[in-house]
C-alpha cells in the first residue's frame, strides 16, 4: 500500500498543471516498511525526455507530451536528500495530459530501468490543465506488466 500526504498529492497535481500539456515527472520519498510506502515529500525533476525510448517509427522524438525520462543524476541527487533527510525514494510520478492513470507500453518499457518490484509509479490524470484521477501502480518482477497498488491519499483511499 501507498499513502501520499494530502500536501505531497498537491504538490503532484500542481506540478502536473505547470507542466501541461508536457508530462511532468518526478520522484516519491519517504519510509519504507515491507511493502507498505509513506510519501512525505516529493522532488519534482525536469522531464528529461530526448527520444531514449522509441516504440514507433512514427512517433515525434523530441515530444514531451506523452513520454518522460528520468535522468539517472536527478535520481541519484534526490536519493542523496533522501538520506540526508533520513528517507528513501520509494517510488516516482508522472502525468498523463489528457488521459487516465493507466501506465502506457512506454512506461513499462521505461520502468524496467527504474525500479525494483517494491517501487511505486503514481501516475496523475490531467485534463485541460485540471488535475483528475491518480493512480499507483507496481511493476511485477519480470517487467511484463504493472499491478494497480492500493493508494491513500491523506486517509482518503483511491481505488
Ligand atoms: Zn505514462
Amino acid at each position: 500500500m501507498l499513502t501520499i500526504t494530502a500536501e505531497s498529492a498537491a504538490a503532484i497535481a500542481a506540478h502536473a498543471i505547470a507542466t501541461y500539456p508536457d508530462e511532468c515527472v518526478g520522484l516519491l520519498l519517504g519510509r519504507l516498511n515491507g511493502t507498505d510506502k509513506q510519501v512525505v515529500r516529493i522532488i519534482a525533476v525536469e522531464n528529461r525526455w530526448e527520444g531514449q525510448v522509441a516504440l514507433a517509427e512514427q512517433d515525434d522524438p523530441t515530444s514531451r507530451r506523452d513520454r518522460f525520462y528520468l535522468d539517472p543524476r536527478d535520481y541519484l541527487r534526490a536519493d542523496r536528500a533522501a538520506q540526508a533527510a533520513g528517507l528513501e525514494v520509494v517510488g516516482c510520478y508522472h502525468s498523463h495530459p489528457d488521459h487516465p492513470p493507466d501506465p502506457s507500453e512506454r512506461d513499462r518499457v521505461g520502468a524496467q530501468a527504474i525500479a525494483g518490484p517494491s517501487f511505486a509509479f503514481v501516475i496523475q490524470s490531467v485534463y485541460a490543465a485540471t488535475a483528475r484521477d491518480v493512480a499507483a501502480w507496481l511493476l511485477v518482477e519480470d517487467g511484463s506488466h504493472f499491478v494497480r497498488e492500493e493508494l491513500v491519499v491523506g486517509g482518503t483511499k483511491h481505488a
